[in-house]
């Protein structure tokens, strides 16, 4: 029996900009039309086959107070971080950085030119674990739990889908998930209620419920109860699904760093610069 369909709240078509040494990428969680999705605190696409677009990366920057999932679905990254991780992201992989209470890394590109595509997120941590150890999780492409139904194909990082449970360990509660549809196919997936949801298109066009069909590029906010239908539009599409327990903290933001208050925000700067920030902080 179907239970209640999600319905889409907001359609976001995301922004132009440039972050790191000069990348240029689209944001789309983050933004001015969507500045968070609790637990979720921005979501940038970067997609290029311009070397200039890319080249530059991300020199050593810091983190604190928040996790960052890059999934790759093309090209080829390089991660370093102060924590003495490193790996090579290449396409179909997954890196999951909990940064907690700090890292400095490095997101550089291992490729001259051809195209680079893939997706970063970051998720917030609530107060508890916001001074956490630092944590990495390099997961191979071989590695994401894949579903192939009739016409479906479901690749989960994290969360269970029809029994299959993702690869990826989050702090917090929710799913990460890219599905994708032939048309007029059909997926059903049971979300816990109360949980916030997007679905963010990223090849052809997804409909979701009955009625909203999403193109290429756009995201769409679902409402918090009931389950997720998706359907390949005219050509069929792909989105990543990604659901996330919300948090309902307060949020203070500074740059690269994600805490609860204006304070520990400048706390956080202050580390970094007496160069204390990624070792152990007595507090
Ligand atoms: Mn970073």
């Amino acid at each position: 029996m179907i239970d209640k369909k999600r319905q889409v709240l907001q359609t976001i078509e995301g922004l132009m900009t440039s972050d790191g040494g000069g990348v240029n990428l689209k944001r789309i969680i983050g933004s001015p039309q969507l500045d968070t999705l609790d637990p979720f605190l921005l979501l940038d696409e970067f997609r290029s086959e311009n070397p200039d677009d890319y080249l530059a990366g991300f020199p050593p920057h810091p983190h604190r107070g928040f996790e960052t999932v890059t999934y790759m679905l093309q090209g080829s990254f390089r991660h370093k971080d102060s924590a003495g991780n490193e790996g090579l992201l290449t396409s179909g992989s997954v890196q999951w950085m909990t940064a907690g209470r700090g890292v400095i890394h490095s997101e550089m590109p291992e490729q001259e030119d051809g195209l680079v595509w893939g997706f970063q997120l970051w998720v917030n941590l609530p107060k508890k674990l916001k001074m956490t150890e630092p944590d990495y999780q390099d997961i191979p492409s071989e590695n994401i739990a894949e579903v192939n139904e009739e016409g479906v194909t479901v690749r989960i990082v994290t969360g269970i889908y029809n029994g299959t449970t993702g690869p990826a360990s989050a702090k917090t509660g929710m799913s990460y998930m890219d599905v994708h549809l032939e048309s007029n196919t059909v997926f059903n997936h049971d979300l816990v209620d109360g949980w916030n949801s997007f679905v963010y298109v990223f090849e052809g066009s997804v409909k979701v419920g009955d009625e909203n069909e999403i193109f290429v590029g756009n995201l769409a906010v679902l409402d918090t109860e009931g389950e997720v239908q998706l359907s390949g539009g005219h050509e069929g599409g792909r989105c990543l699904l990604v659901a996330g327990e919300p948090l309902n903290e307060p949020i203070a933001r500074g740059g690269p760093f994600v805490m609860n208050t204006r304070g520990e925000v400048l706390q956080a700067f202050e580390d970094y610069q007496n160069g204390v920030f990624d070792k152990t902080i007595s507090r």
